[in-house]
């Protein structure tokens, strides 16, 4: 399964035609965006992102055609080595800035609107699903991610400052308005139950490479890098793709 470009300049226009843009905006704005050091250590994941979310941040980039194609090769390389080892965002540049700050995925914009209690209740779910997730790549593909990978934690930050926090109830709220949206591209087969709890990195890959091929090639790339912190066969894909979007 790949995301077509077709399919996502009809899905861009479903969403136009049906103001979702300007809804997912509407729930964006009810986030207050708080202050912060800006040190980036919660910037280190890829993550999940609804469809609606990505064809936002699409357009975004489509608007600035040369960085969308220096960009590419560091996303499609995270979603390669996201497994074996722990980078920041590709999303994040050398200042320590978000390039898509103004169209960056609700989780970005509700971290630090977790109180504490909520925020390490949410990790204790992350850590589940990776040690699952370990366990499956063990027991089908003889593959240990490493410890590192599977008990990452993103440290609860203190530095946040917001003057009101999203509760619990509208964070849940925005979610289930997002999910209405999300549900109409399903309807209209514009996507399938496949992309469901897609990570922002996985949707720009999906672009270049089908599922199950992506799947294959990570597979191989994390085998090589586990014995040799190195992979010849990514060194081969990344000389053939081109980066057209
Ligand atoms: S929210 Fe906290 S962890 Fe994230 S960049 Fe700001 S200070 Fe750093
Ligand atoms: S998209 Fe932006 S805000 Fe979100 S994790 Fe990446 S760099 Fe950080």
């Amino acid at each position: 399964m790949k995301l077509l470009k077709k399919n996502i300049e009809k899905s861009i226009e479903h969403a136009n035609e049906n103001k979702f843009f300007s809804k997912l905006n509407k729930i964006y704005n009810g986030i207050d965006r708080g202050e912060c050091q800006g040190c980036t250590s919660c910037c280190m994941e890829s993550v999940d992102t609804f469809y609606i979310e990505f064809l936002n941040i699409y357009k975004y980039l489509k608007g600035n055609y040369d960085y969308y194609k220096q960009l590419m090769p560091r996303v499609v390389k995270y979603y390669f080595f996201e497994l074996v080892t722990k980078n920041k965002c590709p999303f994040l540049d050398r200042d320590g800035k978000c390039r898509i700050y103004e169209v960056r995925p609700l989780t970005c914009r509700l971290f630090g609107h977790l109180n504490k209690e909520e925020y390490e209740e949410n990790y204790k779910s992350v850590l589940k699903e990776n040690r699952r997730s370990n366990s499956y790549f063990k027991k089908n593909y003889e593959i240990n991610i490493p410890k590192e990978i599977v008990n990452y934690k993103i440290e609860y930050c203190n530095e946040f400052k917001v003057s009101r926090k999203v509760k619990r109830y509208d964070r849940q709220s925005m979610i289930d308005n997002i999910f209405i949206i999300e549900s109409s591209f399903f309807m209209n087969e514009l996507i399938s139950e496949e992309f469901l709890r897609t990570g922002l990195v996985s949707w720009f890959t999906y672009i270049y490479f089908d599922m199950e091929e992506a799947g294959s090639h990570r597979l191989k790339i994390m085998r090589e890098y586990l014995k040799g912190a190195k992979s010849p066969s990514l060194e081969n894909i990344m000389d053939r793709l081109v980066f057209e979007g």
